[in-house]
């Protein structure tokens, strides 16, 4: 029996990456559902191409066009966050793979979570946001939550055959981004198109200015504490420019458990998709004579001030995280909109943190109600 597969994203980075993974391994999966947001024609040359049985388009006004184009073929086409939530909340897949950016996936990879579903988790967002809601949810439905994003991947890797044994730390590591080694009166210049030029992976714009801003290594602090059920003094990050050491976990007789690889996102993509196996393919491996020094650094949290931000509403917890990405969400179209600066990102975000009331224990509606409220303010801020 072949694994059925649901890609929630499969336009993006991630999804695309995930369709040449089941093509690599067509005798072992199965794709089942395709769903993307706006990017109709690509979703119908996937649709095309691997024969789901359900195709999403959740821009409604694409509808049309992409059930034309395929019903012929026999395959169901819906429309709206609606439907990506029911379809989330069904039977026709075994493994969803949460590959939509932002908040905008917390819905239907919640919806799988209360299903008792396998989620292949790409989205760290939805973590971030509600990660409390939903590692109980995991764990009172029985799902089971699957990291996707490399690091994690290495983490809950290296914690393999460890159930027993104390983790001392884990080490995230970071490339550094284009932005590497530079200051504030570097940065307080860059736009957009450097800021897009990551040295090592090629990604989603969304988290690829996360990841020039480090905000993307605060919110993998924060998806690592939610994954891994790890106190705030537990989880550190350190640069690692060649990206070859995906992450670390440090026991309490000190050892050091690593896993490595290229950066390419289609190992833990599979990983994930063929767990618990591991499965041939034919992807490049490590070369050491290409890598002949792995090199660590401290993380600049004063210059990087995102990351120190990030870190700051992890500890604070609460609705702190939420407002925090939703800020963040806000202030990276802004800036892909050549609409602010690249450090008054920081700024924006750092005032959504401190105008926004507290919560300690929030529910789903206060964490919706926060998501919008953040939303709004930082919406506010940028246009002053
Ligand atoms: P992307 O922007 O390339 O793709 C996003 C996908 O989400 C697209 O298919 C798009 O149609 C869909 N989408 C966007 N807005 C939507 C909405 N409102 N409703 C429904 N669908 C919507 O992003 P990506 O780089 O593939 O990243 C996806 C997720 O995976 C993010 O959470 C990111 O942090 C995480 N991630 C990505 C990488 C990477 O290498 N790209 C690595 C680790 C983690
Ligand atoms: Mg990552």
């Amino acid at each position: 029996m072949k694994k059925r597969v649901a890609i929630y994203g499969s336009t993006g980075s991630i999804g695309t990456q995930a369709l040449e993974v089941i093509k690599e391994q067509s005798d072992i999966f199965q794709l089942e559902v395709l769903t993307a947001h706006s990017n109709a024609d690509l979703l119908i040359a996937q649709a095309k191409e691997f024969k789901p049985n359900i195709v999403v388009i959740s821009d409604e006004t694409k509808y049309q066009k992409v059930n034309e184009a395929l019903s012929p073929l026999h395959i169901k086409v819906y429309a709206g966050e609606k439907s990506l939530v029911e379809i989330a909340g069904s039977d026709t897949y075994d493994v969803l793979l949460a590959a939509i950016v932002g908040f905008a996936g917390l819905s239907s990879t919640m919806a799988a979570i209360e299903n008792g579903k396998t989620v292949a988790l790409a989205n760290k967002e939805t973590l971030v946001v509600a990660g409390d809601l939903v590692t109980s949810m995991v764990a009172q439905k029985g799902a089971k939550l699957l990291p996707v994003d490399s690091e994690h991947s290495a983490i809950f890797q290296c914690l393999l055959g460890e159930q027993n044994n104390q983790i001392e730390k884990v080490i995230l590591t970071a490339s550094g981004g284009p932005f590497l080694g530079k200051k504030t009166n570097f940065l307080i210049n860059v736009k957009k198109d450097h800021a897009l030029q990551h040295p090592n992976w090629s990604m989603g714009e969304k988290i690829t200015i996360d990841s020039a801003s480090l905000m993307n290594k605060g919110l993998e602090m924060i998806e690592a504490k939610w994954l891994f059920g790890l106190r705030n003094e537990q989880i550190e990050v350190i640069v690692h420019p060649q990206s070859i050491v995906h992450s670390m976990v440090q026991f309490v007789d000190g050892s050091l458990k690593a896993q490595m690889g290229l950066p390419d996102m289609k190992l833990p993509i599979q990983y994930a998709l063929a767990y618990p196996g591991r499965v041939p393919n034919t992807h490049k491996r490590v070369e050491f004579k290409n890598y002949p020094s792995l090199t660590f650094e401290v993380a600049d949290f004063k210059t990087f001030r995102n990351l120190a931000l990030a870190k700051e509403a992890m500890i604070k917890g609460g609705n702190m995280p939420c407002v925090l990405n939703a800020a963040n969400e806000i202030v990276v179209e802004a800036f892909l909109k050549n609409k602010m600066g690249f450090l008054e990102m920081s700024d924006v975000i750092e005032a959504c943190l401190e105008k926004i009331s507290f919560i300690a224990k929030p529910s789903l509606h206060d964490y919706m109600e926060c998501n919008t409220e953040s939303r709004n303010l930082a919406t506010s801020l940028i246009k002053k």
